[in-house]
């Protein structure tokens, strides 16, 4: 198949050529017909993928055929989670529609707000926007929503894990009521489905990785040891097999900066990226390791998430995530595009747990390889796979005061001593079915039948 094939127009084939692309990845394959016909769509799609080309390109050329963008307003949004994964869709957009007399901008928080507003002033066909940074602008009058065609939500998992949800919905609430909207997922959870209910209408769903299944080109192993060797672990590793560049996670800023610090004293240059750091260093670290100046990028999930760092040889956990879904995400970072990448993880006797948890989501169990020279003295006990489903945690109850029912009033019973009406208990069945008919794991372009209920696009609360 090429591009040729899709529906794009002549001055997005051409800067689609100039990129080298020449076949569409198969999330491009489904995804630029159904949003040039105006669908809306939902894809569990990782980055690495080809998505934001899925979207920009047929986007753009919907974009180019509509009325001119007034002053301060947006034809199109696109929220992503991370000042990075907002720069990288912004260059992307910037890319494919050079051919094209469309206006762009790119805004997030961290760094001034007076130039953005100038930026705004004009108004612009697309913005990529983190949430946060958005919602000022707007309180400061400087974006409005009158003209907005599309709705782009990326990596909208990663929004809520870093608690987005109501900076979404408030956003969600300034919208023109008809609009298209697109919606991408490395994962498709519940709460995720619960977010695309109110959001996107009678989607197109497209997956194109299976979900939670890590890449099949990723070699992984683990090496067990103490804690306190892993500093002098990754030294040797990365020594012994002359790496040129590594991604290396750790759990927290401090791990990062730490670690940073001890390879640099070793003579390994190594720059962190992490939320604490200011968005010209994160900027600057990022450059410098595409260009090979920086050979150790060490990095938390949060900064890493969408990072497009193509084709990393390596990616090292120097501590196991605390949520089994990061581990997939970071080896994302590796063997991509059909070229096999390794993940390494260096594991604790502390982190037994989180290994489990990874085991048990991968459906395997990671090979050891102990070092010689670096075998732990508190060992890391034998894994066995278990794949039973975790049950999700039951949410916790509020806490009541534990008070004597001197009147005879039972705890089922209201305030006055009544039962719940039959009514009520209706309602919340009602409430209990809807949630359950979304789940399941997205197909392969599949066209729902039947418009689910709830999905219209009054449904967005607000927040
Ligand atoms: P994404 O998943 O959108 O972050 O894209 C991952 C990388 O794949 C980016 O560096 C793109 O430039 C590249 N890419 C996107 N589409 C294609 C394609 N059809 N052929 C080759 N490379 C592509």
């Amino acid at each position: 198949m090429s591009f040729s094939t899709l529906g794009l127009s002549a001055p997005i084939l051409e800067a689609v050529a100039q990129q080298g692309y020449e076949t569409p990845s198969p999330i491009q394959a489904e995804a630029i017909p159904a949003v040039l016909e105006g669908r809306d769509v939902m894809a569990a799609a990782q980055t690495g993928t080809g998505k934001t080309a899925g979207f920009t390109l047929p986007l753009l050329q919907r974009l180019s055929e509509g009325p001119k963008v007034q002053g301060n307003q947006v034809r199109a949004l696109v929220l992503t989670p991370t000042r990075e994964l907002a720069a990288q869709v912004g260059e992307s957009v910037a890319t494919y529609g050079k051919n094209l007399p469309l206006r762009s901008a790119v805004v997030f928080g961290g760094v001034k707000i007076n130039p953005q507003m100038m930026t705004l002033r004009r108004g612009v066909d697309v913005l990529v926007a983190t949430p946060g940074r958005l919602l000022d602008l707007f309180n400061q009058n400087a974006v409005r929503f009158k003209q907005l065609e599309v709705l782009i939500l990326d990596e909208a998992d990663r929004m809520l894990d870093m608690g987005f949800i109501h900076d979404i919905r408030k956003i969600l609430s300034l919208l023109p009521k008809k609009r298209q909207n697109l919606m991408f997922s490395a994962t498709f959870s519940d709460e995720i489905r619960a977010l695309a209910k109110g959001l996107v209408n009678d989607p197109i769903e497209i997956s194109v990785t299976p979900r939670n299944a890590a890449a099949t080109t990723v070699e992984q192993w683990i090496h067990p040891v103490d804690k306190k060797q892993k500093s002098a672990l990754l030294t040797q590793l990365i020594r012994d097999n002359q790496w040129q560049q590594a991604l290396v996670f750790t759990k927290t800023k401090h791990g990062a900066n730490r670690l940073t610090r001890y390879l640099d004293d070793k003579g390994i240059t190594a720059a962190a990226i992490h939320g604490n750091k200011s968005q010209g260093a994160r900027t600057k670290a990022l450059a410098d390791f595409k260009q090979g100046e920086v050979r150790i990028l060490v990095a938390t999930d949060i900064a890493a998430r969408g990072l497009d760092i193509d084709q990393l040889p390596q990616v090292v956990n120097f501590d196991l995530p605390n949520v089994a879904e990061d581990y997939v995400h970071r080896i994302g970072r590796t063997g991509r595009a059909g070229a096999t990448g390794k993940a390494i993880s260096l594991v604790c006797a502390d982190e037994f747990k989180q290994l489990s948890d990874v085991e048990r989501l991968i459906k395997q169990l990671l090979p050891r390889q102990p070092m010689p020279g670096f075998e732990p003295v508190n060992l890391l006990p034998e894994s066995r796979l278990d794949l039973r489903v975790k049950k999700p945690k039951k949410p916790k109850k509020p806490k009541q005061p534990k008070v004597e029912h001197k009147d005879g009033q039972r705890s089922g019973d209201n305030a006055r001593g009544h039962k719940p009406t039959g009514k009520n208990r209706r309602h919340q069945a009602g409430q209990g079915q809807s949630q359950g008919r979304n789940q399941g794991k997205p197909s392969s372009r599949r066209r729902p039948g039947a418009k689910p209920a709830g999905s219209d696009q009054r449904a967005a609360p607000k927040g």
